[in-house]
């Protein structure tokens, strides 16, 4: 069975194609700037780069020249179209209705339409991808896998505000938390590596890239994550402002006159390690201006590896202890000092890193001592083949 991945953005397309008899993937690639002048498809497949420049003014030509990609006779790795069993769809938000994905239909959709007021960044170029799909490709099954739903588990206390209840029951604003796809991947990994059975842990997942999140995960359900309503809360991230007091923002607005939008700028894009730091959004380059002595730069670290061991106190907490802690994403899975400077405060609960095991980008591993009381791994995650496994689990049903 072959599962078409997609992953679309405003005007960006992310899509694999996995053979899911050995989870292997026989192409991947990237679209950018759908809309925009200068449209560029790149595949990478049978150990080859074939790019696309041509113009699409919209989704649909980008799918349809996706497709054409998949089965073009010297760069593609299909023969036929039908030879695609189904396409797994990422959806942002899938609010309270979806705790689990969910075969696509015009119910599903008119609900996904609902859930965009919740998204109203993400999910519409989502359905855009998806109504693209259907269009090119009406017969084949198509699934739709939700950030949100992984998270779907958390108990009332964890999930909803301390507002009056009304705004939850009418304008359902609670906490719905996102990377759930990734969250439940590396769990999952994690147990696997372990050798233990996932209702037996306690975990925490930190999914560290740009945008940044954690997750308690007991006995393979999750219990509490940092991201909230929308993704901006949480963790110090790239450009985001993760958890601040609300009320600065009603004095940006009062005080400094700032529009709304103005202020969403701000926290969205204005923050976070490059707020602070000045310098950029990209660990890398903070890290490297650290190292030069940058003092904005180094407290922008300090920062960020603050909230991060407050959270993962804070899920210890939570869950009673804690068994293993994961690290992955971008800044997880190569951030090697960042790793070793967090765990390195982390004695209180028993976790003692390996600094020679933790010499380690993109791999998986273990990296914490023999003698932790906490197993520390890394684990790169996979959010494509996750949506694979679950499009295959739900057309397989
Ligand atoms: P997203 O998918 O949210 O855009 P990623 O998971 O790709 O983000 O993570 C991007 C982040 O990972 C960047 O901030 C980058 O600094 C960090 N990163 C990637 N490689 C390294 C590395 N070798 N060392 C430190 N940080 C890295």
């Amino acid at each position: 069975m072959k599962i078409l991945v997609i992953n679309c953005g405003s005007s960006s397309l992310k899509y694999q194609l996995i053979d899911m008899t050995d989870e292997s993937v026989l192409a991947k690639g990237l679209v950018e700037r759908i809309g925009i002048e200068g449209s560029i498809l790149t595949q990478k497949a049978n150990g080859r780069k074939y790019v696309i420049e041509e113009p699409m003014n919209d989704h649909r030509k980008a799918i349809e020249l996706v497709l054409g990609a998949l089965v073009d006779e010297k760069e593609g790795v299909i023969k036929d179209m039908s030879e695609i069993s189904a396409v797994g769809h990422r959806v942002a938000h899938g609010g309270e209705k979806y705790a689990t994905s969910v075969l696509i239909d015009d119910v599903v959709m008119k609900e996904l339409e609902e859930c965009a007021k919740l998204a109203p960044l993400h999910n519409p170029p989502n359905m855009i991808g998806i109504n693209a799909c259907k269009e090119l490709m009406p017969k084949t099954p198509m699934v739709s896998v939700f950030d949100t739903a992984f998270h779907q588990t958390m108990p009332e206390k964890a999930y909803l505000y301390s507002l009056p209840y009304e705004l939850y029951e009418n304008h359902a604003i609670r906490r719905y938390g996102f990377h759930g796809t990734s969250h439940r991947f590396v769990s999952a990994a994690a147990a696997e590596m372990l050798g233990k059975n996932i209702e037996d842990l306690r975990i925490i997942t930190c999914h560290l890239g740009n945008g940044a999140s954690l997750a308690a995960i007991k006995g393979g359900k999750c219990v509490d994550t940092s991201m909230g309503f929308t993704p901006l809360a949480g963790l110090t991230m790239g450009t985001r402002c993760g958890d601040i007091d609300p009320a600065i923002v009603t004095f940006l607005i009062k005080e400094l006159n700032l529009s709304e939008s103005e202020v969403n700028d701000i926290m969205n894009k204005k923050s976070g390690v490059l707020g602070v730091s000045g310098v950029s959004s990209d660990f890398r380059d903070i890290e490297d201006a650290a190292a030069k002595g940058n003092k904005r730069a180094q407290l922008a670290l300090e920062i960020f590896k603050y909230k991060v061991i407050q959270y993962i106190g804070s899920y210890t907490a939570v869950m009673g202890g804690v068994d293993c802690i994961v690290f992955t994403a971008g800044l997880g899975e190569n951030g090697i000092d960042i790793r070793e400077e967090i765990v390195n405060e982390l004695g209180f609960i028993g976790a003692r890193i390996d600094k020679e095991r933790n010499n380690v980008r993109g791999e998986e591993r273990v990296i914490s001592a023999d003698d932790s009381k906490v197993k520390v791994v890394v684990i790169p995650t996979n959010e494509e083949l996750m949506i694979a496994r679950e499009t295959r689990e739900i057309v397989e049903k």
